[in-house]
């Protein structure tokens, strides 16, 4: 953990905002970005082909998403590839439109077509920092036009932002006349995080942002991001597909499958005491990261989700839950908070009560305990 240096007047948030906070510090309850309902789907294929095969010819990437985002906080979105979070993040950062529900930030109700100054504030860093920078700019030239463009600084304090960005993201100042293909990927996910933090986001949604790297260096990569929450105060929402790498860096953990939130809880509770049977299906293909999800057998779930052209009725989960009852194939359940604690969230009827034993006839052999 770095302290937060007195120096350099590098790009924070555009609010002067509540002092940082470290991973371990408070963080106040206000949501800075908040979903509330939020639908995504895409049109896909044709209308007879959908007849002839029953399905939908709407692809419902994201199905209905409540998310609160807090001022300071690192939220991480996990999820099997394909349960719709790199649609929800362009949602959020206002790169694909909504077709339902309420997109907030900072108390307000974003509009669908956001104004200039508005996706300023929520920045995001991709998968595959290549095809996201222009091969033909210098990273110098490539800044420039960054600041230039949306104002953020003067002409005359152009060249000065550039280098500390740079060096912010662990590069240096020579950098700056380098083209991207000239960097490893490491770097050039620098470059991209220093493009970002060029607009002075208050929100910072990286999307994958280590995956396509070698392991060596994605922890080098989300080293740099936790210290620049630590330094700049910047909110960040991390979606990765494995729950270890975000162990270390987020507040609270968000899991999402096939389109929905499903869980929600402060991290060290996501591994300790997971409440929604899909979450403990992922802890259960890392066990050796979750003693207790290892202990109590069980199992990591098994086959591929059902596309979202097919949601299953009632719980979108139960076509591969262990322990479903015959009421979730009619009753679809509502992400709700557990009795005894307000920050721990779960979308399954039986999350925070016992299965009933007498009913106790799913679809699998295991009786739960
Ligand atoms: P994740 O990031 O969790 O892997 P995505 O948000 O990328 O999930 O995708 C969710 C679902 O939406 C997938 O089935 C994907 O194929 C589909 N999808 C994503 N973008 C589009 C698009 N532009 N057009 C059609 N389908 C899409
Ligand atoms: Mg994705």
């Amino acid at each position: 953990m770095t302290a937060a240096p007195a120096g350099p007047p590098v790009p924070g948030p555009t609010a002067p905002g509540p002092a940082v906070p470290g991973p371990a510090a408070l963080v106040p309850d206000e949501p800075l970005l908040s979903a509330s309902g939020v639908a995504v789907s895409f049109p896909v294929g044709s209308q007879l082909t959908a007849r002839i095969r029953h399905e939908e010819r709407l692809l419902r990437a994201v199905d209905g998403v409540d998310l609160e985002l807090r001022r300071g906080e690192a939220l991480a979105l996990v999820g099997e590839s394909g349960s719709g979070k790199s649609t929800l993040a362009l949602a959020l950062a206002g790169l694909v439109p909504a077709n339902r529900g309420e997109i907030r930030f900072d108390g307000r109700v974003l509009p669908a077509r956001r104004a200039r100054a508005d996706r300023r504030r929520i920045q995001m860093v991709f998968q595959d920092p290549y095809s996201s920078l222009n091969p033909r700019l210098t990273v110098g030239g490539m800044l420039r036009e960054l600041l230039r463009v949306h104002h953020v600084v003067t002409r005359g304090q152009v060249a000065a932002v550039s280098a500390e960005l740079l060096t912010r993201v662990g590069l240096s100042e020579a950098d700056l006349s380098a083209y991207p293909r000239q960097f490893s990927g490491g770097q050039r996910q620098r470059v991209a995080i220093a493009r970002a933090l060029a607009l002075r986001p208050d929100v910072l949604v990286a999307d994958e942002p280590v995956s396509a790297l070698d392991v060596s260096v994605q922890a080098t990569i989300l080293n740099l991001l936790q210290d620049l929450r630590n330094d700049l105060g910047l909110t960040l929402l991390l979606i990765s597909h494995n729950l270890a790498v975000v162990r270390h860096l987020c507040d609270r953990v968000a899991v999402m499958y096939l389109g929905r939130i499903v869980e929600v809880a402060p991290t060290e509770q996501i591994f300790s005491d997971p409440r929604h049977p899909y979450t403990r299906g992922l802890l259960a293909a890392i066990p050796r990261l979750t003693e207790s999800a290892a202990d109590d057998g069980t199992p990591a779930i098994a086959g591929d989700p059902p596309s979202p052209l097919r949601i299953p009725a009632g719980c979108r989960f139960r076509t591969r839950c262990p322990m479903a009852q015959p009421r979730c194939e009619h009753e679809d359940p509502a992400l709700v908070t557990s009795p005894g604690d307000p920050g721990h969230l779960a979308a399954c009827h039986f999350a925070f009560v016992p299965v009933p034993a007498t009913a106790a006839s799913g679809p699998e052999k295991k009786e739960q305990p």
